[in-house]
């Protein structure tokens, strides 16, 4: 126990004359005459003294201690170091102390001799002028007096920065030859990055590509910044005080230029790691400015580790896989940088400061990894010029394939300005438009407009594609070169090219398209056979004129025609004729009705003539313009040529008519009335028109007719023939037929015939008639005495009835007529039609001594061929032809014609329709034999019978 008390008392003895001793005297090192550089930072003594202690201060004070001391100083504080150097007699050559670290603040110091005497004195440092140096060099250099054996050396050092720095003392001979080398390996590598950078400067001016600035700025960064750390951008500048922050702002320019060059390389990068590195660059310039002294390091080192741990990281997830040799080189080079980088950081941080061969050793490392990265570099650009070529060469061939496309398409293709100017355009828009060649198109038009047959056209379509953005399959009628028009589909867009707005048009020709369209719309709206309006279009037509009139107080009318006796012509001629005829009468009618109003045909042999803005008086005019040119109108039909009536119903618009089937109702009764009042003229409706009208219905005549046979609600009327050549004999008349409303009103036979022809109730008709005559007749002995002749309708239908003419024949027996007395009339169209019956049927009778009449002869068929064929002994000439003889000449004509056949056949010849004295005088002449009509004697009932 007593040991080891007795052990730590000599121990702690011995730790305090040690120190006692340390404190005594400085270090001393024995310099001899072969020792060139000598380290004395490994003999220094140190202490930190405060601001206020000077040199014989120090000099008395004890704690100096032989590492060196790490902490930084604090603002009022001072590190101070001292050695003595003793030196062999045969030193011939003068030494001098170096102080490694250009940034330092302050650096005073003082050489003593054996006696504490100040021998002399250096007081240099960053913050002092670059004069007060004893040698304008970048680093603190001062000479050491060696002529004396021993010189104490005391340094003081002035700085808040980390505190490390080498310190030597070096020959002459040898610090000379020393700096020559390291001013020639400063050159080298400063020279040979700043060749980099220029190379890559003017490679960037000449190609433009952004690496190249980038990379060329961060070597020229890199080289400022060694210039810089070297302290020769200082010396060279004479700006001492500011090499730490200049080192700093060098850095944060590094970090950010070479993020650039970084960013260049990686592929993909999210722009977000941009900024961030934006941010950690201009951290730096903060850092130079803001923040105090003592912190910058460790600000400088943190944001540097952070700059290069990102870039390692986003290296790792974005770098192109695709290209291994420039991802190994600039790795390589990258790891070059790193570590040069961070070992001198590293050994700076651990207060070990390389000797200025040592940095520089370190400093070529970082240029060979920056060298790597230029190879890098080149190797990437490469690599994309030769994608850019690939590009190139791709795009070359596309834009060949999409010429030719354009040379070869089906549509028209073009571009203009927006003003109209043709750009271009290819061959099929050429050979669409009716030119030779696109050159020829582009040279004579001037402005697209000259497309379109309305060039208001364009101007449209433009509007349409500023709204749209578009126009996809426009339908336009389009102009060729020779002046035709044809419809094209086109679409278009405006593009942008070289801050030019174009339009861009394709075109495709669809007239046969169109014009089918156009035909269909038409067949939807016209007639087939005749080309004028259907009754659907002329419906609507009315109904929009209807609409109109009552607003603009215009005046409508309304004419409705029928062709009188069509029916036969197709009956007769097949209905090929009927169609022809229909289609060159409308032709006529609409000849007519052009420009006065609209022509319909409403079908079968009807037609419609609308008058907008037409009082009733012109209404009639047209009306009697289209009956004339009906009139004069002549079908020729396989040599055979026929005359042809229309009747014509007018109705003038009332505003209480607002339907069109209302109004086309009305004319419609109108036009039957017409037909009621013997056809082929013109009446204009009135109210009772209406009324009649009910009569057409077929099934009401059907029913009606049945009943007025089973009934007898049929009354026998008689009307007169007179003589005009001879005395009469007796009675010559004509028994006509009436049916008895219940109300009294007697309809004609005019009415319910048509029914009754198509129901093939005539023979039952005529059956009612004969019986009911003869029995007349036989009941009235005396009348049948005075009787001379009497004239009885058969209908045509009823000659084919078998029936009938056993009928009649059991009938003369029955009631005992004499045949000669009974004078057969059939009409002229329906005993050609059936020419056998009828034959068959006049033979008959004939033979017993019956007459036959040709009614209505004349009326639809000049048939003096087929006359020849029947035996009928009187022709009663249609009464349209005696109506008017006196002032129509070739009406009068047309009855000495027919009467002067009939006298070479020997017949006699009756006339209808005789109204006046002055026509019968006039027949009487031409020697007409018998006349009928309002002028000789008006229809009377047989049963209140007069003679003549
Ligand atoms: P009405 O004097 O009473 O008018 O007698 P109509 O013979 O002219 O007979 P109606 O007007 O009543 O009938 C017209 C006929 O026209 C009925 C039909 O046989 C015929 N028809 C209808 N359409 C066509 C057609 O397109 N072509 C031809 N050829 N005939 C037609
Ligand atoms: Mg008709």
């Amino acid at each position: 126990m007593n040991f080891i008390f007795l052990f730590c008392l000599r121990f702690c003895l011995l730790l305090s004359l040690w120190q006692f001793a340390a404190n005594a005297a400085p270090n001393s090192i024995d310099i001899k005459t072969d020792d060139t550089k000598i380290n004395l930072a490994k003999h220094i003594q140190w202490i930190v003294a405060e601001d206020y202690i000077q040199l014989s201060g120090v000099q008395n004070l004890t704690g100096w201690q032989e590492n060196t001391i790490v902490e930084p100083l604090l603002e009022h504080q001072n590190l101070w170091g001292r050695i003595t150097l003793n030196f062999a007699d045969e030193i011939n050559q003068p030494y001098f102390l170096s102080i490694g670290n250009p940034a330092l603040d302050l650096v005073d110091i003082y050489f003593l001799d054996d006696k504490n005497r100040i021998l002399s004195s250096s007081l240099m440092g960053a913050k002092r002028n670059l004069s007060q140096r004893p040698f304008n060099h970048r680093l603190f250099i001062t000479p050491i007096d060696t002529h004396q054996q021993s010189i104490t050396i005391f340094l003081k050092i002035k700085d808040q920065g980390p505190l490390v720095f080498s310190i030597h003392a070096s020959k002459q001979s040898y610090i000379l030859q020393e700096e020559q080398i390291l001013l020639a390996a400063i050159g080298c590598i400063s020279g040979g990055l700043a060749l980099l950078a220029c190379y890559f400067l003017i490679s960037y001016i000449i190609v433009r590509s952004p690496i190249r600035f980038w990379f060329a700025l961060s070597s020229a960064s890199f080289v400022l910044l060694f210039l810089n750390t070297s302290g020769i951008l200082s010396q060279i500048t004479g700006i001492t005080a500011y090499i730490t922050q200049t080192s700093l702002v060098l850095i944060g320019i590094l970090i950010l230029t070479s993020s650039k060059v970084a960013f260049s390389l990686l592929q993909g990068v999210p722009p977000i790691w941009r900024y961030v590195f934006y941010c950690i660059g201009s951290s730096m310039f903060a850092v130079a400015v803001v923040v105090p002294h003592s912190e910058q390091i460790s600000f400088t080192l943190g944001l540097c580790i952070s700059a290069i741990l990102l870039i390692a990281i986003l290296a790792i997830f974005y770098h192109k896989a695709d290209n291994k040799f420039v991802n190994i080189v600039s790795l390589l080079g990258l790891i070059f940088i790193v570590f040069s980088g961070f070992s001198q950081i590293a050994l700076f941080f651990s207060h070990i400061a390389l000797a200025q061969n040592q940095s520089l050793l370190f400093a070529s490392l970082i240029m060979f990894g920056i060298i790597l990265m230029a190879i890098a570099i080149e190797a990437h650009e490469k690599m994309l010029n030769n994608g850019h070529s690939v590009k190139q060469q791709l795009t070359t061939s596309n834009l060949q394939h999409f010429y030719n496309l354009f040379q070869n398409s089906a549509e028209g293709l073009y571009t203009s300005t927006l003003d109209g100017q043709l750009v271009s355009i290819n061959p099929a828009m050429s050979s669409l438009f009716g030119y030779d060649n696109d050159k020829q198109m582009l040279e004579e038009i001037n402005n697209a407009s000259q497309f379109y047959a309305d060039p208001q056209d364009r101007d449209l379509l433009l509007g349409e594609i500023h709204q749209n953005g578009k126009v996809m399959g426009k339908e336009i009628k389009g102009l060729k070169k020779d002046g035709s028009e044809f419809w094209f589909s086109i679409s278009g867009q405006i593009k942008e090219e070289q801050d030019q707005r174009y339009v861009f048009g394709s075109i495709f020709d669809i007239t046969e398209r169109k014009q089918s369209v156009i035909s269909l719309e038409h067949m939807a709206s016209h007639d087939p056979l005749t080309g004028v309006y259907n009754r659907r279009e002329f419906e609507k037509l009315l109904s929009a004129a209807l609409k109109k009139a009552p607003q603009a107080h215009h005046d409508l009318a309304l004419l409705y025609m029928d062709l009188d006796q069509f029916k036969l012509i197709n009956d007769t001629c097949g209905h090929k004729a009927g169609d022809l005829l229909i289609s060159q009468l409308s032709h006529k009618i609409d000849q007519v009705v052009t420009g006065k109003g609209i022509l319909a045909r409403l079908g079968g042999d009807e037609f419609a003539v609308l008058l907008e803005d037409a009082n009733a008086q012109m209404a009639y005019l047209l009306a009697n313009r289209i009956l004339n040119v009906v009139a004069e109108f002549r079908f020729i039909w396989e040599n055979s040529i026929f005359t042809l009536g229309i009747s014509i119903g007018q109705v003038s618009w009332q505003p209480d008519i607002t339907t069109p089937e209302q109004l086309l109702s009305m004319a419609d009764s109108a036009c039957y009335m017409a037909k009621e009042r013997g056809r082929n003229q013109i009446h204009t409706y009135s109210q009772e028109d209406k009324g009649l009208r009910k009569y057409e219905s077929e099934l009401f005549w059907l029913n009606k007719i049945n009943q007025a046979i089973e009934h007898n609600q049929f009354e026998l009327f008689y009307q007169h023939y007179l003589a005009l050549n001879k005395a009469n004999s007796g009675h010559h008349y004509e028994i006509l037929l009436r049916l008895k409303e219940p109300d009294g009103q007697l309809v004609a036979p005019g009415v319910f015939l048509p029914s009754a022809e198509r129901f093939n109730l005539t023979a039952k008709i005529d059956r009612w008639v004969i019986e009911n005559y003869f029995n007349w007749l036989s009941n009235n002995p005396q009348h049948m005495t005075a009787l001379a002749k009497v004239n009885i309708n058969l209908n045509g239908h009823s000659l084919v009835d078998k029936e009938l003419k056993l009928y009649v024949l059991n009938a003369f027996e029955k009631y005992q007529i004499p045949h000669n007395k009974v004078c057969f009339e059939i009409t002229e169209s329906m005993a050609i039609l059936k020419m056998d019956e009828a034959l068959e049927f006049i033979n008959t009778f004939n033979k017993l001594g019956c007459k036959f009449a040709l009614d209505d002869f004349g009326s639809g068929f000049s048939s003096y061929g087929y006359l020849k064929r029947l035996p009928v002994n009187q022709l009663k000439i249609d009464g349209s032809f005696v109506k008017n003889i006196l002032i129509e000449p070739i009406d009068m004509a047309m009855v000495n014609s027919i009467k002067d056949v009939a006298k070479a056949m020997d017949m006699e010849t009756t006339a209808e329709f005789v109204e006046s004295v002055d026509v019968m005088v006039q027949l009487g002449k031409m020697g007409i034999d018998y006349a009928q009509g309002y002028g000789v004697a008006k229809p009377c009932s047989l049963a209140k019978f007069t003679a003549l």
